[in-house]
């Protein structure tokens, strides 16, 4: 074991201040292969090293793709977010997708378009992280491509997996309860004290907003064992903010909303950063978005059972928010009984 501490520390040391150009793309590219360890063991099957991988998904089921690319100085800056944590987010935003869409995750592909003065050990620190959540779900990195970027930094991942039903935004009723799977506005807070550091602000406060901003945990198992109950009518996950999300279920079932402000679960992280920053909580859960939580529509006879049986296995409530009406319109029903036409918001790339 020390033997091996030692040899992991003399390869650190030689990487620290090595530019990829000095290393050269093959050489980048064996090293990643080795530290995503690649090599497939069914017979047939390649990772990464040829033209395309090959890979068998389980004869019956559906593939599920998808895609998503992060730009340094849009999605990220690269003096606020350590690269294993970069690596780490790249990955969960796209498994949050497949979580979405109630499938199995299994295998990704991760293309980085990269500046020449970029230092080795970056590239690796965001491949440790992006590996250490694929092992949590069992996801395995199969391919990619890495070219040169004159400026930005450029990640995009694609993520396949497998599913028997899948969740899809458009299924959504009238009356159908709508619920989220975990507590909003964390991630926005913690981008809150990235941009102002806050120094009132409890320790204990920051580490939740940063986990939430860093580390959100993509909702996988939740959502593949909510596809298979037959109870949910539409899914998506919370990347954008709740309003222009569920804006994205309205339009595509044919309806409207309501959502109660009492019964909104908003992180205690938060109510905190709110609270110190004099901004209204209820901005940072409804257009901050990055939450990746799941915000579904339920059929409401099945909604009793499914909140118990939810809480049972995951050990977390599904938190009733309101419900789908009629009309195109998403309404916000205030404390005192008051309601309130709700602009779709979030974030919008153009
Ligand atoms: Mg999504």
């Amino acid at each position: 074991m020390t033997m091996l501490i030692y040899r992991y520390r003399e390869f650190q040391s030689k990487v620290i201040n090595v530019n990829i150009s000095q290393w050269g793309e093959k050489k980048l590219i064996r090293e990643i292969a080795a530290l995503v360890d690649s090599e497939l063991c069914e017979e047939g099957l390649v990772g990464i090293g040829d033209d395309a991988a090959v890979t068998v998904l389980t004869p019956g089921k559906r593939l599920v793709t998808t895609t998503d690319m992060l730009v340094e100085g849009i999605h990220f800056l690269r003096g606020s977010i350590p690269p294993f944590d970069l690596g780490y987010k790249a990955l969960a935003v796209n498994l949050s997708d497949l979580a979405a869409m109630g499938a199995r995750a299994r295998y990704i592909y991760v293309s980085l378009a990269l500046n020449k003065e970029t230092e080795v050990g970056f590239v690796l620190d965001f491949y440790r992280g992006l590996k250490s959540l694929a092992d949590r779900f069992e996801v395995q990195v199969v391919g990619g491509d890495t070219v040169g970027s004159p400026g930005p930094l450029v990640i995009s991942i694609t993520a396949q997996g497998e599913a028997d039903k899948v969740l899809l935004r458009s299924g959504a009723n009238p009356g159908d309860v709508l619920c989220v799977t975990g507590t909003l506005g964390a991630s926005a807070a913690g981008l809150q004290l990235l941009l102002d550091p806050l120094t009132d602000c409890p320790a204990a406060i920051r580490q939740e907003a940063l986990q939430g901003h860093y580390r959100p945990v993509p909702r996988l198992p939740e959502g593949h064992f909510l596809a298979s109950t037959g109870a949910v009518t539409a899914a998506i996950d919370l990347s954008d903010g709740i309003l222009k999300d569920l804006g994205e279920i309205c339009e595509r079932s044919g309806c409207g909303a309501a959502l109660r402000e009492k019964l909104l679960p908003l992180s205690f992280a938060a109510q905190t950063v709110a609270a110190l920053t004099g901004k209204d909580p209820l901005d940072l859960a409804l257009s901050g978005g990055e939450d990746y939580e799941l915000l579904l529509a339920v059929k409401r006879e099945c909604f009793p059972w499914l909140a118990g049986e939810f809480a049972a296995r995951f050990g977390t409530p599904l938190y009733e928010i309101g419900e789908i009406c009629d009309g195109k319109e998403i309404i916000m029903i205030k404390a005192d009984g008051e309601r309130e036409k709700l602009a779709y918001g979030g974030f919008t790339h153009f």
